[in-house]
């Protein structure tokens, strides 16, 4: 009896998801600001983890480290992070009968699975008496935000991104002062985080730092964005995709110091209100007649593209790239993706899946625009007959093969494969098979 009758301590729950930091959180802000103590909860989503090819997942680890990191800035606030292993039903089953849960707050994600997961967690809640509230942090503008004059969400970047840039000003952007709050966190001892292996992982573990933003590169990143050989962009993507910087706090810096960079953050904004809006993009082209093309899908030379042993340096070196490190320089990445969907002609959507193994900063809405780009079936796509040259790409972008020799380094010996199919003449296939489908004699 006594057991059951013992009160249940009152708290907000804050979930973290994409949004893993103290400072500048939307969500974070608003459950401390209702003066309530503030409980931050982080789920391990069995439905997610159990879908990855690998047990030996990066992002898992990053994912790990931070919240390590995380812990020990709570608990210099009395605080802890309360971890759970499982799916978000079960979580939120296990916090309504550890604590007395007024409401849960958590930032707003547009990737459909989310989309369902927060319906079903916000019916879950509702029938226990429990407020859902979900916030934008991840993007400056979102969903119906910046619509055409008609209403109608945009399909073309340009005029979107006069619309974003007409619609900004400091509400957007301002920092969410959460470290005035701090005090209203629910005080505990610091509760033990799974490891990975308990979470069934055998990655490393990752070395994480806090990210700081790069100013001097992003003050010269309209001249040094194109040249894969040098730092000359902010490798900020991996934060920016589990919201270990604030959007806002870089869109301030780019505002002030860039506005060619500041265009990339309007087309991460972009991608974001895409999948919002046309989620069939998962799985199918923006433009229906794209998923008419008659894919060759040979599985050897898709191998070959995989193991970056195509023949093609520059291919070959973005794909070891990835393949060493999750990482591609965004130029080497439109390469791959068009030598895969244009010379090779195979289906765009196997490149999707094979960046979104091997990507740390893999992110469903950037991954997906930046593949149906490259593939020309997406909404503001290169047109199907500009099939990229890898060789004057290579040219005009490392002329002096400084990154080519970096991850090829076996070049110029009789090691290196010859390419697997010639350029004019997948060229010329590629525009042959996309016109007949595409219907376009
Ligand atoms: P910077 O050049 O410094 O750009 C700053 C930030 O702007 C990036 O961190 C990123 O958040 C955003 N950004 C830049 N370019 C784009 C873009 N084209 N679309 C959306 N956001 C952009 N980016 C991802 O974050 N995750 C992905 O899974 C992803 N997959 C891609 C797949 C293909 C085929 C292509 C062509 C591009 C993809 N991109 C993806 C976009 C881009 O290549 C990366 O964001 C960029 O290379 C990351 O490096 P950075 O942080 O130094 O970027």
């Amino acid at each position: 009896m006594t057991s059951s009758r013992q009160t249940k301590q009152r708290v907000n729950i804050w979930w973290l998801r994409r949004d893993l930091r103290l400072e500048d959180n939307a969500a974070l802000y608003h459950a401390l600001q209702q003066g309530i103590p503030v409980q931050p909860v982080f789920i391990f989503d069995t439905n997610i983890l159990d879908d990855l090819p690998s047990k030996d997942d990066k992002r898992v680890a990053f994912i790990h480290a931070v919240l390590l990191k995380l812990q020990e800035q709570l608990s210099n606030h009395g605080a802890s992070l309360d971890v759970f292993h499982g799916t978000p039903r079960e979580a939120f089953e296990h916090y309504s009968n550890k604590y007395k849960v007024v409401a849960v707050h958590t930032a707003n994600d547009y990737e459909p699975y989310a989309r369902e997961r927060d319906s079903e967690v916000a019916k879950l809640l509702a029938l226990k008496g429990i407020a859902f509230h979900s916030w934008k942090d991840q993007v400056i503008f979102e969903k119906e935000e910046i619509l055409k004059d008609d209403g109608r969400p945009y399909t073309v970047f340009t005029p979107y991104s006069k619309k974003w840039k007409a619609g900004l000003n400091d509400f957007y952007i301002k920092s969410y002062p959460t470290s005035s709050y701090f005090t209203h966190f629910y005080q505990q001892e610091a509760l033990a985080i799974p490891g990975l292996q308990k979470l069934g992982f055998n990655s490393d573990a990752y070395k994480f730092e806090w990210p700081k933003i790069p100013s001097a590169i992003i003050k010269n990143y309209d001249k040094t964005r194109d040249t894969p050989a040098i730092a000359g962009t902010s490798r900020l993507s991996l934060h920016l995709r589990f919201g270990t910087i604030s959007i806002r706090a870089l869109a301030r810096e780019a505002l002030r110091d860039n506005e060619t960079y500041l265009n990339e953050l309007i087309w991460r904004d972009f991608y974001q209100m895409i999948l919002w809006h046309f989620p069939h993009v998962v799985g199918h082209a923006f433009k229906p007649a794209y998923d008419h093309i008659p894919w060759r899908n040979n599985e050897k030379e898709f191998d070959a593209w995989k193991t970056g042993q195509t023949g093609y340096p520059i291919v070959d070196a973005g794909m070891r790239e990835l393949n060493t490190t999750g990482y591609m320089h965004n130029r080497v990445r439109m390469i791959v993706a068009s030598f895969l969907s244009k010379h090779l002609l195979i289906d765009w959507r196997w490149g999707e899946a094979y960046f979104a193994e091997k990507l740390m900063d893999y992110d469903l809405a950037a991954n997906n625009g930046g593949w149906q780009w490259a593939a020309g079936s997406g909404c503001d796509a290169a047109p199907y007959f500009r099939v990229f040259n890898p060789a004057l790409q290579t040219q005009k972008f490392d002329p002096k093969l400084e990154y080519v020799k970096k991850w090829v380094p076996e070049l110029d010996s009789f090691d290196y494969p010859q390419p697997i199919v010639a350029h004019d003449f997948a060229r010329k296939r590629a525009l042959e098979v996309y016109k007949k489908a595409l219907n376009e004699d």
